[in-house]
């Protein structure tokens, strides 16, 4: 299995790694801080550094299939098509550091952030979710119409109060005993291990299966990369709201021009 470092701490930009395989599903190693496609977050990109301190471009990160397509707990770091050569090199056992494009990241765990907070602006079951270094998107199972500039100052409002960002963890027996928590019609919690990851933003203090608090602001399972705090978000925006179906309006997100 590899040990997924960045669910703990988003903020960790590389690690030193052992290499466990390299296949055709990506290059496997102990321990990563590149996240892998998931929960409607785009995978990682970066560098893997070798000992000889030459780079081996990775273009994106994916969870590992099994042969009947079931994911396993393995991170697979797949080369750049370019890197080919490079890969060669490459063998079971070496040290590498694995270092993740932080710039590229840290628009992906602010705009993931983002999409928590439209969830306590728009009470709405969510029924699909992409989250891209460029732009957002959150589908909300609804009817009623959305205002763009309405969302927009109330994203505004909570990256200004300044709210903390919190990952915990909770246990499937308290999960199951409050459904409401799971706001997304699309990605299932992934169980299993008797705790499901949630990031809590908001200070309430209270028990964290009472949602309402008064400052709590949203409170969900979630096993993305997230700010630790709303104010790290800055300047984003509602770009569109889309009418994609008769009972789905499409939210997209993108950052303001800088100086706006
Ligand atoms: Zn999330």
């Amino acid at each position: 299995m590899t040990q997924d470092l960045f669910r703990q701490d988003a903020y960790l930009r590389e690690c030193s790694a052992t290499v466990v395989s390299i296949g055709e599903q990506g290059i496997v190693l102990d321990r990563t801080v590149f996240y892998p496609l998931g929960g409607g977050q785009a995978g990682d990109s970066g560098v893997l550094v070798l000992a000889d301190g030459s780079e081996i471009a990775i273009a994106d990160t994916r969870k590992g299939k099994d042969a009947e397509g079931h994911f396993t707990d393995e991170i697979c770091h797949q080369g750049a098509p370019e890197m080919h050569e490079a890969l060669s090199k490459l063998k079971q056992g070496d040290a590498v550091t694995a270092r993740v494009d932080w710039e590229r990241r840290h628009r992906l765990m602010r705009f993931h952030t983002t999409t928590h907070l439209l969830c306590h602006l728009v009470p709405q079951l969510v029924n699909g979710c992409s989250i891209t270094p460029d732009y957002a998107r959150l589908d909300f199972n609804m009817t009623d119409p959305l205002d763009k500039d309405e969302l927009t100052a109330g994203i505004a409002r909570l990256v200004a109060a300044a709210h903390p960002v919190a990952v915990g963890s909770i246990s499937d027996e308290e999960l199951d005993a409050n459904p409401a928590l799971v706001k997304s019609m699309s990605v299932q919690p992934p169980r299993g291990s008797g705790f499901v990851r949630t990031i809590r933003i908001g200070t309430a203090t209270a028990d964290a299966v009472q949602v309402g608090g008064e400052q709590m602001i949203d409170y969900q399972p979630c096993g993305g990369t997230h700010v630790a705090n709303t104010a790290e978000i800055g300047a984003v925006v509602v770009t569109k709201i889309e009418k994609k179906s008769a009972t789905t309006r499409r939210v997209v997100l993108g950052f303001a021009p800088a100086g706006t």
